[in-house]
């Protein structure tokens, strides 16, 4: 029997496999034996037709297979010659955090660019920055089996029951033991069928909501006094700004009605214990940040923090995005929860053996492509991610990747969107082939093993950077038999984090929670050890709507499918539940367009224009529309504005217009 974590998403699912099936591991905490529909036919991923299995160089326009040898030497020859600012790493929340680990050391301590971004940047960066604004690092102070304690579960932004599945599971489980489940989204789902309330809020209207909320328990003198003084800052300043805020106008701009409002007040007072959790509805803003802050204020100035069914839980999308935060895979953190001061990169350089760490953050991966379009990009690798897929503003995006005279594509797959504009791809080995070691989104760590032998000449991506590693005469500081020898210097170097608190060097099972009890007298991780409190308010920096572009698009997973589906796409059982490419369209705007459920559309933004097979549903409100992100061709319509700390995509607010093709 081999034991095993599934690769998708952040609730980290516990598998084993024997012989030729897997199933849920029962006795690991975080699915207790269940497994979703992805889970399952993870096997099948393994073995699909699409996978890279050889190395391959782009010549006249087309790519020949070659040997290992040489595309490493040739690879390693260019970014001798290369000065370190001119190249850039891009990686993934699907890497382990051994390939994420080599790859940092190798990028910002050996050939000394900082330039190291993933795609957590499109997904959770405004989280992390949140968390480090609040409680002076970042830090997740909640755990799955703390729904088990909590009176009432507050989902903002979030899909769970398609995206977090086996979570969402466990979530109605608790329901019939008497959780209330409020769920605040512009959209009707899966999960707002479950809720007791479903707050359908206008689509960037969530620092009202919140702010709105805190007023009103201030007002209603229903917040924790004890709590504000003892363990927080700035309450005075947060209040007397909050106070001129007017809340009919914020009521208003919500959408909702003073019932509305009223009703979720209500379960607010009369529920003890109260989680908040969150994913890509509040991070994937240009306000991303602030919406955090808004909503982590409420369990500040009420105490409901740090407490058994209490606290905001921010849902990581992808399996190892908290592993690569850990790392240091954010071109704004240097590794190991450290960011640039001199202090920080001495301390590294001393650990690594190395010098010349530079001292300033590399480029965000919409940098990059801003860079790339000035020609400052001269050498671009990717590692198991899809960026022409998944960054905004495709059309752009692929004008910059032109721009890069040597893309190079570590992948497990070859039909990935970003593989046409790649002039090296490298077979990488995927979830199965590999050992490793992953963080779910409660900051359990899991070792991986591979359920089947690795592919003939695919290799994993830590190995990959060790070549290259080697080639640039790197041998002593790379001298890596296996995964578990980077795992335990991996360990090492934690213990040189910020104040100690990554405490992943006491790790010796195979299954840890790292910080356990971080916050434990609810002393933060700030100067003075208190929480900061910050005033923020909802000021609409996104895309607005207008005559000719007067809805508002959406975006957002599917259950079953995973991201592009380069994976679940290929399995016959995922693509039953519902179909890849669909726009859902309100039925009055449809009726004004002349729109039947059915017909071809075209979708068109100030961006780019694509075509979709329209879903008339009352799901999604007037003035907005949804598509999946499974339509690979999405992102020619959003806009890359990013929220300004974080730097993460706004992919919640494009000004789209909507026509029928189909009644030409
Ligand atoms: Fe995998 Fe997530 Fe499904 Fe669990 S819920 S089986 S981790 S995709």
């Amino acid at each position: 029997m081999i034991k095993s974590v599934c690769g998708y998403c952040g609730v980290g699912c516990g598998i084993e496999f024997d012989t030729s099936k897997l199933v849920g591991d029962i006795s690991y905490p975080t699915n207790e034996g269940l497994l979703c529909a992805k889970g399952v036919s993870e096997l099948h991923t393994i073995q699909t037709s699409s996978r890279l299995l050889r190395p391959q160089i782009k010549q006249d326009g087309k790519f020949t297979t070659i040997d290992w040898d040489t595309s490493i030497k040739y690879i390693a020859s260019k970014i001798k010659k290369t000065n370190p600012e001119k190249i850039a790493f891009y990686l993934s929340g699907q890497l382990l955090t051994e390939d994420y680990y080599i790859a940092n050391k190798l990028a910002k301590g050996f050939i000394n660019t900082n330039n190291v971004d993933t795609n957590s940047r499109t997904c959770m960066a405004s989280a992390v920055v949140a968390h480090k604004k609040a409680f002076g690092v970042d830090y997740v102070p909640v755990s799955m089996k703390d729904i088990k304690k909590a009176n009432l579960l507050i989902l903002v932004g979030s899909n769970a029951a398609e995206a977090h599945v086996v979570f969402f599971n466990k979530i109605k489980k608790e329901l019939k033991r008497g959780l209330k489940l409020v769920v605040i989204d512009p959209r009707v789902t899966l999960t707002t069928n479950a809720a007791h309330l479903h707050l359908q809020i206008k689509v960037g209207s969530d620092i009202d909501f919140f702010n709105l909320v805190c007023q009103r328990l201030i007002n209603d003198e229903k917040i924790n006094m004890d709590y504000i003084e003892k363990y927080t800052n700035n309450f005075d300043i947060y209040k007397n700004k909050l106070s001129r805020e007017a809340k009919t106008k914020m009521l208003k701009r919500t959408g909702l009605s003073k019932e509305q409002f009223e009703e979720f007040i209500q379960l607010f007072y009369e529920n003890e214990n109260i989680i908040s959790a969150w994913t890509m509805g509040l991070n994937q803003s240009v306000q991303g940040v602030d919406k955090n802050l808004s909503l982590i204020n409420m369990h500040l100035i009420t105490g409901k923090i740090n407490k058994a069914g209490n606290g905001p839980f921010s849902l990581t999308g992808q399996p190892n995005a908290m592993g690569g935060r850990e790392v240091g895979g954010l071109s704004t953190t240097l590794a190991v929860h450290l960011d640039f001061e001199p202090e920080s990169i001495k301390k590294v350089e001393e650990f690594w053996k190395t010098s010349g760490i530079k001292n300033q953050r590399g480029l965000t991966s919409c940098e990059i492509v801003d860079e790339a379009l000035k020609g400052n990009i001269e050498i671009l690798i990717i590692s198991h991610t899809d960026p022409i897929y998944h960054l905004p503003n495709r059309t752009k995006v692929e004008e910059a990747f032109k721009n890069i005279p040597l893309i190079v594509e570590v992948n497990a797959y070859e039909n990935s969107e970003t593989s046409p504009f790649a002039h090296i791809k490298l077979p990488a080995a995927p979830w199965g082939e590999k050992d490793g070691t992953q963080t779910n989104m409660d900051r359990t760590i899991t070792k991986q093993k591979k359920v089947t032998r690795t592919s003939i000449d695919c290799k994993p991506d830590w190995e990959v950077f060790k070549l290259i590693a080697w080639e640039l005469g790197l041998k002593d500081s790379f001298n890596y038999e296996n995964v578990e020898e980077i795992f335990q210097e991996f360990q090492e170097i934690t213990k040189i984090s910020t104040n100690q608190h990554l405490d992943i060097h006491k790790m010796k099972e195979d299954t840890f929670i790292w910080g356990k009890n971080l916050f434990k007298d609810n002393k933060y991780l700030t100067t003075n050890q208190k929480a900061n409190i910050h005033f923020v308010k909802n000021e609409n920096l996104s895309e607005k709507t207008s005559k000719e572009f007067p809805f508002i698009l959406l975006t957002g997973r599917t259950r079953d499918q995973w991201h592009s589906g380069t994976k679940t796409a290929h399995v016959d059982k995922l693509k039953k539940y519902k179909p890849l490419e669909y726009v859902e369209i309100n039925p009055n705007d449809a009726k004004d367009l002349e729109i039947k459920n059915g017909d071809m559309v075209d979708v068109t933004s100030a961006r780019g224009e694509i075509t979709l097979e329209a879903k008339v549903t009352p799901d999604v409100r007037e003035k907005t529309i949804f598509i999946p992100v499974s339509v690979k061709k999405i992102n020619y319509l959003t806009l890359d504005l990013v929220d300004k700390e974080s730097f993460e995509p706004d992919y919640n607010h494009s000004a789209v217009r909507v026509k029928s093709i189909t009644r030409i």
